[in-house]
């Protein structure tokens, strides 16, 4: 497998002296293009930790993350932000949409700050729009939808350069049974149709049984993982309990 996305012995040490605490402590994780991973872990287990490092969105401690064969801590801070915007898109557990821009307008902004014409931003953000069904909320502030259309258009901001990665820190954490499962069947869609990879961090069993596999964390490392086509709720559950146990 050539991976597109690549934790290679990661270590993340927050603080120092006797405040330490070491977030990470050798992660070694390979994703393949087009794969849905979901990760798994009890609170203060790294989670986060590990996908802002794949994302590049803060340095390692030691070792390495990757994207293709692109090594992200060596990289200039120029190139690394541009190489995010085009080609790792993020979603949040609260959306993070600016409170003053329409839909079409959030959505357009990465493509607006690369410096893309502004003919071209409104019609790819209308198209990202769409592909996340929201079209005709395209002229609406975030304060006029509701939680699950705010984090939709989140999602078409995260998409609308076309990523190969998508990094997802608790999407649905905020949102209610019926609007979750309409993010996650977007995130797999997302693989599925459009070739992207998905990272995923999640409590919810429910929601980490859409992925392809669930990487499970503890104390920073690795502890357990669960592939294969009997992934439901009740299989990721059954391992988060022997794992917390
Ligand atoms: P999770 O996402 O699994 O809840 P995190 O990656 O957020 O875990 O945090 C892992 C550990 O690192 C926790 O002990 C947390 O308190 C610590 N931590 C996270 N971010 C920081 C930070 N910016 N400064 C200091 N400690 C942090």
């Amino acid at each position: 497998m050539r991976a597109i996305l690549q934790a290679r012995k990661l270590f993340k040490r927050y603080g120092t002296g006797e405040a330490a605490v070491d977030a990470l402590r050798g992660v070694d994780l390979a994703v393949a293009p087009g794969e849905f991973v979901a990760i798994m872990g009890p609170s203060g287990s790294g989670k986060s930790t590990l996908l802002h490092l794949l994302g590049g969105l803060d340095a390692a401690s030691g070792g390495e993350s990757l994207l293709g064969e692109v090594g992200l801590s060596n990289l200039p801070d120029a190139d690394l932000t541009r190489l995010r915007r085009r080609s790792i898109g993020v979603v949040f557990q609260f959306f993070n949409l600016l409170p003053t821009m329409t839909a079409a307008e959030n959505v357009g902004l990465p493509l607006a700050l690369d410096g893309i014409a502004p003919g071209e931003v409104s019609a790819r953000a209308a198209g990202a729009l769409a592909w996340v069904g929201l079209s005709g909320r395209a002229d609406h502030t975030p304060d006029r939808l509701s939680g699950g259309e705010q984090q939709r258009v989140a999602l078409a901001r995260a998409l609308v350069f076309e990523p190969k990665v998508i990094l997802a820190d608790e999407p649905t954490g905020n949102l209610d049974r019926a609007a979750g499962e309409q993010v996650l069947g977007l995130l797999r869609r997302a693989c599925d149709e459009r070739g992207q990879t998905v990272v995923m961090v999640t409590h919810d069993d429910a929601a980490a049984a859409h992925a392809d596999r669930v990487v499970f964390l503890l104390d920073g490392q690795i502890a357990d993982e669960l592939a294969g086509p009997d992934l439901s709720p009740e299989a990721v559950a059954r391992a988060r309990s022997r794992l917390q146990a």
